[in-house]
């Protein structure tokens, strides 16, 4: 999805303790300029209705700040909501969790609103103003690896949520099988979030070394520290293993990296030449890349999801 013209939106990027509001300018070739920016508490401990008045205060206020209104908004938000009832669901803003919150902001805002999950605006974001920008005609599939490992699937410029509105979630994939599969607090064992997240390095580092260090701390020890050297090429070896799998089945145009963990260097080496040794293929060629946009990722995703021919659209 490209759109023709320049084109100024609204994004929104929700979460459990902070609401940032952007509008941006967007130009056809993806170049962009942030006309204003603002940002609020989100006020979930003061429950469902102030969360509403704080979106559409910040809403309000960003739009002045920036000499528009009633433009498109695009939303994006932890969690997804039940294809049943339009409720909110998994939203770390727990209040949320169970009420219509889309509809009830639509209706505060008297306009059309899209949303989507903020891994998906993430690799949204990335896809069509990021570092994937020149893959942004193909397939785009964005990692987050942070405390936990998500991601999202970007198709010709437009999310792919999928049936289910899972579509990219490969931490839940099993790596490691066995004894050697150490259960996960969703049920099955061995997935992918056990070995290559945040706390997973962190975990690994202080059973080998019997210290605590932060994910940053062990990534800048590799060359001197062995236990760290030791903790990094088995986080590698998940996410090739991850990686291939998702090269099997997706075969996308770039993967693009975000999260804390996106800082690690040897994911860019090590980690795909673990890719290269299980794809089902004598050659791995897909550009695996470090996300361009940063902690703005997110907001900027969620006005994407209004430009183009669904802003439009309505
Ligand atoms: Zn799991």
């Amino acid at each position: 999805m490209t759109a023709s013209r320049d084109e100024i939106v609204v994004g929104v990027d929700l979460g459990g303790t902070k609401i940032e509001a952007v509008v941006v300018r967007v130009r056809p070739d993806g170049d962009f300029d942030v006309l204003a920016r603002d940002r609020t508490d989100t006020r979930a401990s003061e429950g469902y209705d102030a969360v509403l008045e704080s979106a559409a205060t910040v809403i309000a206020r960003v739009e002045a700040s920036a000499g528009v209104r009633a433009r498109p908004i695009g939303v994006g938000m932890p969690g997804g909501v039940r294809r049943s009832d339009g409720a909110v669901k998994n939203s770390n803003a727990t209040c949320l969790n169970g009420r219509p919150f889309r509809e009830d902001l639509r209706a505060k805002l008297r306009r059309a609103i899209a949303f989507e999950n903020d891994a998906n605006c993430f690799a949204l974001a990335e896809a069509t103003l990021g570092a994937a920008r020149a893959y942004r005609d193909g397939v785009v599939f964005g990692v987050i690896m942070g405390t936990g490992v998500g991601g999202g699937v970007v198709l010709q410029g437009r999310p792919w949520p999928g049936l289910h509105g899972i579509a990219g979630e490969w931490g839940h994939h099993p790596v490691r099988f066995g004894d050697d599969a150490e259960p996960c607090y969703c049920g099955q064992r061995g997935c992918l979030e056990r070995y290559a997240s945040g706390p997973a390095l962190e975990a690994r580092y202080a059973k080998l070394s019997g210290q605590r260090h932060s994910a940053t701390e062990i990534a800048g020890m590799y060359e001197t520290d062995p236990h760290a050297r030791e903790a990094l090429s088995s986080l590698c070896e998940a996410f090739g293993r991850g990686l291939a799998t998702l090269v099997d089945v997706l075969d996308p145009s770039c993967v693009v990296l975000g999260g804390g963990l996106s800082n690690v260097a040897l994911l860019y080496t090590e980690g795909v030449a673990a890719a290269r040794a299980q794809v089902f293929n004598d050659e791995l060629l897909t550009p695996v890349v470090k996300n361009a946009l940063g902690d703005s990722a997110g907001v900027l995703g969620a006005a994407m999801l209004v430009a183009g021919e669904r802003a439009h659209a309505g």
